[in-house]
């Protein structure tokens, strides 16, 4: 009898209890998309590389842990947000604060398969998660180019669980189901229950996976290496993640919603870059609550061919559902807000265009040229909010101007392009573009 088969057995008949861990790599069944560009997913054999204790959740790039609840109390506590390692201390009080409970897979040993299989739902979407992590870690790190810590360091899996309000509190602030999500402050990736969506679950749609990596790509390049954390959590956190001041409260709300529509939009970009899809919501979509949303994030369809960012400042006013986006505020007493999204794939489809819709150049030189900058970007947004005593200050052309510096030249026409008939308001701020594409 194999090895594998000793290993299964024991974990069927014995609970798991006193077998030796199944360590990768090794062979399982999980929900895997057909073709990167087919919105198809099928049980399949994949092959997980990274695994070192598959019953565990365990692994070297991260561990699968069941139910992860972080908390944010600790914001309150001393945390010294100009130092750059400051997630460090983060993630260590904001997992000493948070509480996980086990995972238990239930695995089976498939001989004629020489597989493991899953005998329950949560199983399945436990050993989808991990193979789609595994790939998207791959892409950033080797396809990306990313160095930092973000494709460096381990990280937590949660299946389950996200951010309550606080220990005290424990109030579950974030989605409960059908979503994924990434907590900066505890470096934690949350993959939410399947429950009512339809088509395929965003727990294991690679699109939604690969943008949630991304937001921890762009933590490590902007917040934390570029130095803009310090100015960045004290505006967004508080608010969104530890139940303290609400976004309306926000020193400055027009820095923090394009903080999060640039984020948003990077993320989209990047995970397309991956799958090869121009929304990361196809297969997804299906779901009644997902249609309007994939068509505000679809990069080619008539909603992102006719977005504007002046339709975004003056909001629209059509009778589509593209009101929905709102209206980004003009200035710090200005109380609108837009739909972050919505602002997400105009800078998103700005990257795409850039590219020429080619995923070949998407993928081989335009992305991992912007991830290059993304440094850059965090350390002028420290400066800048310095200046600005210390409140978030950010604004669009700031990321473009340091986009066209990081573009190989032949990649700059079509980039200024794009830029002059989307962000025509704006676009004698992107000093290098005007330069080299005046306006008309
Ligand atoms: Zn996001």
């Amino acid at each position: 009898m194999p090895n594998h088969a000793v290993r299964g057995m024991c974990l069927s008949v014995l609970l798991g209890a006193g077998c030796a861990p199944i360590v990768g790599p090794v062979d399982v069944e999980a929900a895997v998309p057909q073709s990167l560009l087919a919105a198809d997913y099928r049980l399949e054999t994949v092959r997980l590389e990274t695994v070192t204790e598959l019953g565990a959740g365990r692994g070297t790039h991260f561990d699968i842990v069941g139910y992860f609840n972080i908390t944010n109390d600790f914001l309150q506590a001393n945390i010294d947000f100009d130092d750059k390692d400051a997630q460090s201390s983060m993630k260590r009080e904001s997992r000493a604060y948070g509480s996980s409970g086990p995972l238990a897979p239930r695995l089976r040993y498939n001989p004629v398969a020489d597989r493991y299989e899953a005998e329950d739902f949560d199983t399945l979407v436990y050993l989808s998660a991990f193979h789609a992590f595994e790939n998207i870690w791959r892409y950033y790190e080797d396809t990306i180019g990313d160095g930092t810590r973000a494709t460096r360091e381990k990280t937590i899996v949660s299946l389950y669980g996200g951010a309550v309000a606080s220990a005290q509190v424990p109030i579950t602030i974030t989605a409960t189901h059908d979503n994924a999500e990434y907590l900066p402050t505890g470096d934690v990736f949350a993959i939410k229950r399947v429950e009512e969506q339809e088509g395929i679950p965003l727990a294991v749609n690679w699109a939604v996976l690969a943008h949630e990596f991304f937001h921890r790509v762009f933590f490590h390049h902007v917040q934390s290496e570029g130095g803009a954390l310090k100015y960045v959590i004290d505006v967004i956190w508080p608010g969104e993640v530890a139940g303290g001041r609400s976004p309306g409260d926000n020193d400055n709300p027009r820095a923090y919603q394009v903080y999060r529509g640039v984020n948003e939009g990077l993320a989209d970009i990047f995970a397309i870059g991956m799958t090869g899809r121009t929304s990361i919501f196809v297969g997804s979509d299906q779901d009644p609550t997902f249609h309007l949303h994939s068509r505000y994030r679809d990069l080619t369809g008539d909603f992102a061919d006719e977005l504007t960012y002046e339709a975004l400042t003056n909001a629209i006013e059509d009778d589509t559902g593209r009101k929905k986006c709102g209206k980004l505020p003009v200035d710090d007493e200005d109380e609108s807000f837009i739909n972050v999204y919505c602002l997400g794939t105009l800078v998103a489809r700005v990257i795409y265009d850039t590219a020429d819709k080619d995923f070949e150049l998407l993928q081989s030189r335009v992305l991992p040229q912007v991830l290059k900058v993304l440094r850059p970007l965090g350390e002028d947004i420290a400066v800048r909010s310095e200046e600005d005593e210390g409140r978030l200050s950010f604004e669009v052309p700031m990321l473009f101007n340091r986009v066209f510096d990081g573009l190989d030249p032949d990649l700059r026409e079509g980039f200024c392009d794009s830029l002059r008939g989307r962000f025509s308001s704006v676009y004698s701020d992107i000093v290098g573009c005007a330069a080299l594409l005046p306006l008309p």
